[in-house]
């Protein structure tokens, strides 16, 4: 059951209504791949799982588990089991990467069980290795400051180390536009390819196609005026980058 089921989600930004009725299912396991043209509200669909309070939803329902994800505070969900990639893209300073991800780990294990004692120094470090060797990743880097002065591709490798740390059951990324060089968009599908197994559910959102020679997903959907008007395999994926967008354009062209 544990899945994320997005329904005729209506979401509006300042009174104009950007998301017109998206329909959605994630399960563990899936790798889905959100494409589509700049301005169709891809940014928007994740800020809205993620409980940005600028977006508000004005039908539909996001369920996630079984519960009213809309219900929850942004932590709520993260500690609940649904990562957001750009959540934590600020540097702190005086935080190291392994505080940061030992903090966070502990709070997720309370959300499970409020008798936790937090993980044991000892096994976090013998985990965040073994992460660490899985991700390809120095060592060194978990002693550094969260964020603080981190190139783009290491602000991409700090959130997939997150991502591998906290176990989450939902993970979504918004690749957007800044620091979306080729670097960065290997180490983020090194990442997910390397994590995604059956525990896990990917919603991996981009307006950069190349993104799909690198991650392997399973199910593509392209997204025109605010809702997903394709649904396919890899194969759509395929089509998309030999033909562009212009026949999704003619084949879904607004009405104005
Ligand atoms: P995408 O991620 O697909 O490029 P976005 O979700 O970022 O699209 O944006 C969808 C639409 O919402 C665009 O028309 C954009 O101009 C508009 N929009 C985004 N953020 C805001 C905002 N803060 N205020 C008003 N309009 C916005
Ligand atoms: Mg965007």
């Amino acid at each position: 059951m544990s899945q994320l089921e997005i329904r005729n989600l209506h979401v509006s930004i300042e009174d104009k209504e950007i998301l017109k009725g998206l329909t959605l299912t994630i399960n563990q396991g899936e790798v889905h791949a959100i494409m589509g043209p700049n301005g169709t509200g891809k940014s928007t669909l994740a800020y809205t799982l993620m409980g940005h309070p600028n977006y508000t939803v004005t039908a539909g329902e996001i369920i996630f588990k079984g519960k009213n994800l809309l219900e929850l505070e942004s932590d709520e969900r993260s500690r609940a089991g649904i990562f957001l990639a750009f959540q934590y893209p600020v540097a702190i300073p005086g935080v190291t990467v392994a505080n940061f991800l030992r903090t966070a780990v502990n709070a997720r294990r309370r959300a499970e069980n409020p008798e936790d004692k937090g993980i044991p120094i000892l096994e976090f470090r013998k985990m965040l290795k073994e992460k660490m060797a899985m991700l390809k990743m120095d060592q060194a880097f978990a002693g550094r400051y969260l964020n603080d002065g981190f190139s783009g591709g290491e602000k991409k490798r700090a959130e997939i180390l997150q991502m591998a740390t906290l176990k989450p059951e939902i993970a979504i990324l918004d690749e957007t536009d800044s620091g979306l060089d080729i670097d960065a968009l290997r180490i983020v599908s090194e990442g997910v390819n390397a994590l995604s197994g059956p525990e896990l559910g990917v919603l991996v959102i981009t307006h950069y196609q190349r993104l799909l020679n690198y991650i392997k997903p399973h199910f593509v959907h392209i997204m025109m005026h605010g809702r997903i008007v394709e649904s396919g395999g890899p194969d759509l994926a395929l089509h998309l980058e030999e033909q562009g967008y212009d026949w999704v354009r003619e084949k879904y062209e607004e009405a104005v």
